[in-house]
């Protein structure tokens, strides 16, 4: 044994065979520590330039307790261990430096991260099977808004939507392929994600049967907070698995829950929204998007107009035409809460009972511009930024205080608004034609905003627009 762990590393003692950590007591304050783990991950070499050029590659390594660690490697590091290590082997690792994990870049949750230098030994050891393959910690796609921009996360859904292979030319001349895929969970959110190079295109993503349900897992992937939320693999350190053997109960779990649908998907929150910005020109009339939508082609399921508009009417008879009861699992489960014999709230999501369900929007609005008007459906953050109140909160001031009430709604209304408004088909309806109008964000028109746009519409008519 001992001749074995010292192949490489001469210093290292006997002791340190048996005498590894568990990586959760690692801190900065940690010194000649040993770990034992299993590398989970191993990146590509990834080449950068600019003042000080270098190269770098990052591994994973997770332990017998199934806790995760970060290491990097820089220049010295990789020509010394990049060809040594392999990613799914057993080492003992020792020598290297525990700093804080950056909050935005880290891969695994832990608050450190190892960095290796000529200084550190990694000897592969002995693998008894006492150490996890790898693990998923995931994360419920509503949480990913909580999240800072490049986190790297775990996550699950069940597939909605699958859409073509787009192929392009990176700046550098690279030939790349990447393919969208929108998943949804039980947390009621639903995510695109985009898949690179390889993941694009090795399952067949063209003849997936959606009606089945497939659920992806997606491990290591990148949250990008570029349109809304999403998701987006990262070469070499990401996994993204369909209908995994490995990951059975979360499979069958999905599937089960996607196979009831006791809400409507339209509950659920959209978190790849395009951003306004970038087709604030393509702004639409109502009638336009009425128009759009109905000479769309008719496989269309879903799209999304950007619209300045006013609210002339919000639906404020009583709490059911405002609210609908949801579970108490608050930001992270949005289902509609169900009313029982036993006088008690039921979530057939979480399989909880409770008292006080706590109320969510479901606003019926009317907006109008100059062309024409149609009726609107805001849910729970929307309507919150449209009334600038918590559906909690208002439901509380309708009981006992109506004048303040009375004032939430009319502040909301003749106000210009910046919507983005997703249409979709109607379902419930049998000629399936209908279109339903949800909204999908609101931003408040500020004067000078509109004042341009007034600018700019004199400009256009001017010069004409080609
Ligand atoms: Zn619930």
């Amino acid at each position: 044994m001992a001749q074995m762990l010292n192949k490489t590393n001469p210093t290292s003692s006997n002791k340190a065979a048996n005498d590894y950590m568990p990586i959760r007591v690692l801190t900065t304050m940690s010194q000649d520590w040993v770990i034992k783990g299993r590398i989970t991950m191993k990146s590509a070499i990834k080449n950068f330039s600019g003042n000080r050029p270098g190269k770098m590659f990052s591994i994973i390594i997770i332990d017998h307790e199934g806790t995760e660690i970060e290491g990097t490697f820089f220049n010295e590091g990789v020509d010394l261990f990049f060809d040594t290590i392999e990613q799914g082997k057993t080492y003992l690792f020792s020598g290297g430096y525990v700093k804080l994990a950056s909050q935005q870049y880290r891969k695994v949750n832990n608050d450190y991260q190892i960095s290796f230098d000529k200084k550190s030994a990694i000897v592969q050891t002995q693998d008894n099977g006492e150490i996890a393959a790898a693990k998923l910690t995931l994360v419920p796609l509503s949480e990913l808004k909580n999240l800072p921009d490049k986190r790297t996360v775990d996550v699950c859904g069940v597939i909605v939507e699958v859409s073509d292979m787009a192929e392009f030319t990176s700046k550098k001349g690279d030939n790349l392929v990447k393919r969208n895929i929108k998943i949804m969970d039980q947390s009621m959110a639903m995510v695109d994600l985009a898949l690179w190079g390889d993941d694009a295109t090795k399952a067949d993503w063209n003849v997936i049967d959606l009606e089945a349900f497939p659920v992806v897992v997606a491990a290591k992937v990148r949250i990008s907070h570029f349109d809304g939320i999403s998701l987006t693999t990262d070469r070499g350190i990401s996994r993204v698995l369909i209908d995994p053997d490995d990951y059975l109960a979360i499979v069958r779990d999905l599937k089960e829950w996607k196979r009831n649908p006791r809400d409507s998907e339209i509950l659920a929150e959209n978190l790849t929204v395009k951003s306004e910005k970038k087709s604030s020109r393509q702004l639409k009339t109502i009638k336009e998007i009425k128009e759009y939508w109905e000479n769309a082609d008719p496989s269309t399921k879903e799209a999304f107009y950007n619209v300045r508009a006013f609210v002339g009417f919000i639906k404020r008879d009583d709490r059911q035409s405002m609210t609908y009861e949801s579970c108490i699992n608050k930001d992270k489960c949005k289902k509609k809460a169900i009313l029982d014999s036993d006088g008690l709230y039921h979530c057939s999501s979480c399989n909880k009972a409770f008292n006080k369900p706590i109320p969510r929007y479901i606003l019926t609005l009317r907006i109008h511009d100059s062309t024409e008007s149609a009726y609107v459906t805001a849910f729970d953050d929307t309507a919150a930024q449209l009334l600038k109140i918590s559906a909690e909160d208002l439901m509380e001031m309708m009981a006992i205080d109506e004048i303040g009430f009375d004032n939430v709604v009319s502040n909301a209304l003749q106000k210009e608004w910046a919507f983005t408004i997703k249409a979709q088909s109607n379902s419930s309806d049998r000629g399936g034609a209908r279109m339903k109008l949800v909204l999908a964000s609101v931003r408040e028109v500020n004067k000078m905003e509109a004042a341009d746009r007034i600018l700019e519409e004199i400009t256009q008519a001017i010069h004409g627009n080609n």
